[in-house]
């Protein structure tokens, strides 16, 4: 009885390969034959030559019930043991084992035991980015700043190891001390970041207000190379001007190179000196902008500026037509246009403490599922949820992150971009009917006797700025009109989101059936989609469904499958 086990564990111990597993009872779980093996007077706690024990290998190969009985058959819950010197509850997180280390827990395993390398169980679950047992570990009240051996926190190791950016953030929004030094150098996590040469984490250490000024034990300031990127008191005031002094630039760029073109005068040499002189100005003026943010508010910044340029072009040029209408149109895609960008799109909140009870309900029913919990967030996700990395937060029945409002849309203002996008496209419309009004009375235009070029350069020189303005609605019209056709089939013919249509689009060509997307739990059938869509009740002739999404958890375990991915 004994030799077949003690063989085993000298194997195991010698090499993990996976040839020998097959003569591992362990590893393929016959639960029966152990617990004879066992019964029949093999000793538990006898650990092999490297003090590695059954509890370990149970442990690293998630079989959790064997770690239950092994503990009532008296296992030494915190045995350290094997190379590392470790405990079964480090095995099981390098491994990712979130069952078992959860068993191990409840049977009283102690996540601050260190092991050889000077870790605890929360450095560990970082250092192999297993996020939902770093999750389950701070529920279980482990100190998010709680030192190793070397008195390193758990961010500085995340600084320090992890290229990525996802454990650095998820411990920050966890409100892990950036400020904080370890006990040999006195290093910040800004400085482990630094040295590693890890820029993800040190972007994201700066943005959580990591100082730059922290000296170390050596005095040396590591982190000035990037005293340049951090927000001085003026970029930070900046900032919150940003996007104005974007629209302004736009703005004034736009209007430049229109009254560059209609400048009446016959050299293009003058015309083009003019030209560079506003892209170098442009160029000038962007590098002072901090670039991720002058990207991410560019497109929004151009859109707005194109409008302004629009509405100017109409009330100077085409000012007798449709004056009421137009008005109209123009206050209802701005009043929609901020709307959309102010509404809080639908962004799940919790509580710390409901956070901590979140992890600790869903860990231990076994449901610490990325379709249902958000690692990011610490948050159970609604149904319809998505974690939105722009936005760095859960967003319910997230549509898309919209560049051009630099914004996510989802449940509380998908309606407002709707009516944005239409009054776009109207707006687009009125252009060009006043260019094709003022072309036709102001040009002497001949199809026939021009041809297409003749009729491009007439226009040129007709009005070289009504052209531009022309051509910056077209634009704007095209890509609005496209999105809106979109969203409207979507919306009333499917009764989905952006998100779900392409999720259920993919999931269908992974599995090569077609299922026709109409069919699937949230459509109502057309009109009750757009009155629900809209919150139409036009006197009670309609009955929209009115949900609130960020409150809609799937009533039993095992239908999150019409969550996100595996909807239908
Ligand atoms: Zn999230
Ligand atoms: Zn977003």
């Amino acid at each position: 009885v004994y030799a077949p086990l003690f063989s085993y564990s000298l194997l195991t111990s010698l090499c993990l390969s996976r040839v020998f597993s097959l003569c591992n009872p362990l590893r393929f779980g016959i639960l029966e034959r152990c617990k004879e093996l066992v019964e029949a007077g093999y000793d538990v706690r006898q650990p092999d030559k490297e003090n590695v024990t059954l509890l370990h290998w149970a442990a690293i190969n998630n079989r959790s019930e064997l770690v239950k009985y092994y503990i009532s058959k008296g296992s030494t819950v915190d045995q350290l043991g094997g190379d590392l010197n470790s405990t079964p509850l480090h095995w099981a997180i390098r491994q990712g084992h979130l069952s078992t280390v959860i068993q191990l827990m409840r049977c009283g395993a102690d996540p601050a035991v260190a092991d050889g390398e000077g870790y605890r169980a929360l450095h560990l679950a970082i250092l192999f980015q297993h996020m939902a047992i770093a999750a389950y570990l701070m529920a279980k009240e482990q100190e998010v700043d709680g030192p190793d051996c070397n008195g390193q926190t758990p961010l500085m190791l995340a600084a320090q190891k992890i290229i990525g950016p996802e454990p650095t953030n998820f411990l920050i929004k966890n409100n892990a001390s950036v400020n904080a030094v370890d006990k040999v150098n006195r290093n910040t996590p800004l400085h482990f970041a630094v040295l590693a040469g890890n820029v993800d984490a040190a972007h994201i250490l700066l943005e959580a207000g990591a100082s730059v000024d922290a000296e170390n034990i050596n005095v040396s300031h590591h982190s000035a190379g990037f005293r340049s990127e951090s927000e001085t008191y003026f970029s930070r005031r900046l900032c919150d001007h940003l996007v104005f002094l974007q629209f302004l630039l736009c703005t004034a760029t736009f209007g430049s190179v229109g009254a560059i073109v209609e400048l009446k005068s016959e050299s293009w040499l003058l015309k083009g000196i003019l030209l560079a002189c506003v892209i170098g100005v442009v160029n000038l003026a962007s590098r002072n902008f901090p670039s991720a943010a002058f990207q991410t508010l560019l497109p929004a910044s151009a859109l707005m500026a194109s409008v302004f340029w629009m509405l100017v072009t109409w009330f100077l040029w085409f000012f007798a037509t449709a004056q009421v209408l137009f008005t109209l149109n123009a206050t209802a895609l701005l009043y929609y246009y901020l709307r959309t960008c102010r509404t809080d799109p639908g962004f799940v909140k919790a509580t710390e403490e409901e956070k901590k009870m979140n992890v600790l309900v869903l860990a231990e029913a076994g449901c610490l599922d990325p379709r249902i919990f958000c690692t990011s967030c610490m948050i159970k996700k609604p149904m319809r949820t998505n974690h939105c990395f722009q936005c760095d937060a859960c967003v319910a029945k997230q549509d898309h992150h919209s560049v051009w409002t630099n914004g996510c849309i989802g449940a509380r203002n998908h309606h407002f971009f709707i009516l944005f996008l239409l009054s776009l496209v109207l707006m687009g419309a009125w252009m060009f009917y006043g260019c094709l009004t003022y072309w036709s009375t102001h040009c002497a235009l001949h199809y026939e006797e021009q041809g297409v070029w003749g009729v491009v350069s007439a226009l040129v020189g007709c009005s070289p700025w009504l052209l531009s303005v022309f051509l910056l609605a077209f634009y704007h019209t095209c890509w609005s009109g496209l999105v809106l056709l979109l969203q409207l089939y979507q919306i009333a013919f499917l009764g989905l989101t952006t998100v779900e249509r392409m999720n259920l689009t993919l999931h269908q060509r992974k599995l090569r059936q077609s299922v026709s997307l109409r069919q699937n739990p949230y459509n109502l059938g057309v009109v009750r989609n757009l009155a629900s869509f809209f919150h139409l009740r036009c006197c009670g002739l309609f009955k929209p469904a009115v949900i609130d999404w960020t409150q809609q958890f799937p009533p039993g375990r095992d239908q999150h499958v019409f969550g996100n991915t595996d909807m239908v």
